[in-house]
């Protein structure tokens, strides 16, 4: 996958880059930009926002700066690729979402700040507008990098294992429900057992016992519940 994504600190995406699963995933041939803002802005003094038309409080990122931005990047060769803008509004994101974007051979992000961005970014530069919850963050760096996170985990080679994507939360082989409870040594601990069933030997009842306790999540994830 080639991932860019844009934002007013790619500084603060070294930590990010430099987890084991990010670098598996370069090592095995991803390429991850993160690309400022700023250094293709045509507004003098590295600006990028301005304040709202109809008055209000704050600050809105321009819509010529992220096209200067996207076109320094791709010029007119966008076509096919998904341009995604994080923002509170957009699309929930979800397990679905997570593996239909690691489908995609190349994805970009656009982090917003301020107030947000203008609305013409939205409406003419982008494919997508996705959220990752019902709350306000200050930025779209952390949301980016959920998205990036939870999307380049699923590319092959992400993870030590390829079993450790296989059955976990919300994975098909859970039917979609989140993954059972697990536990490790010691066996009590504080009088505080592991159950029996896990340390039986017993291969399939250890199984059923599993996929009963994650249909059990399920359920009290539904709403309502
Ligand atoms: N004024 C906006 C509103 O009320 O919806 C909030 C803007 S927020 C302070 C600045 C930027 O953070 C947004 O443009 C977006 O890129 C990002 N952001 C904040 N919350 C987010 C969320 N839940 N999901 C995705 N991006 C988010």
């Amino acid at each position: 996958m080639q991932l860019d994504v844009f934002t007013l600190f790619p500084h603060w995406f070294e930590w990010f880059e430099s987890q084991r699963h990010v670098r598996n995933c370069i090592a095995a041939g991803s390429e991850l930009r993160f690309l400022d803002y700023r250094a293709t802005t045509p507004l003098s003094a590295g600006q990028v926002d301005d304040s709202p038309y109809g008055g209000g409080a704050g600050m809105v990122m321009r819509v010529d700066v992220v096209d200067a931005a996207l076109q320094a990047a791709y010029g007119d060769s966008r076509a096919g690729r998904r341009i995604v803008l994080m923002t509170p509004s957009g699309r929930m994101f979800d397990e679905d979402l997570a593996l239909e974007l690691a489908a995609e051979p190349e994805l970009t992000l656009l982090c917003g700040r301020y107030e947000g961005v203008d609305e013409r970014v939205r409406e003419h530069l982008c494919t997508d507008a996705i959220s990752i919850g019902r709350y306000v963050l200050a930025g779209g760096e952390l949301a980016a990098m959920v998205v990036a996170d939870a999307v380049l985990r699923k590319l092959p080679g992400a993870l030590g294992h390829a079993d450790s994507a296989r059955e976990e939360s919300f994975s098909a082989d859970l039917e979609g429900n989140p993954e059972y409870p697990h536990y490790t040594r010691p066996p009590v601990y504080r009088g505080w057992d592991v159950p029996d069933v896990l340390l039986s030997g017993d291969h399939e009842r250890v199984r059923e016992w599993r996929h009963e306790r994650s249909r059990e999540r399920g359920a009290q994830q539904e709403p309502g519940a």
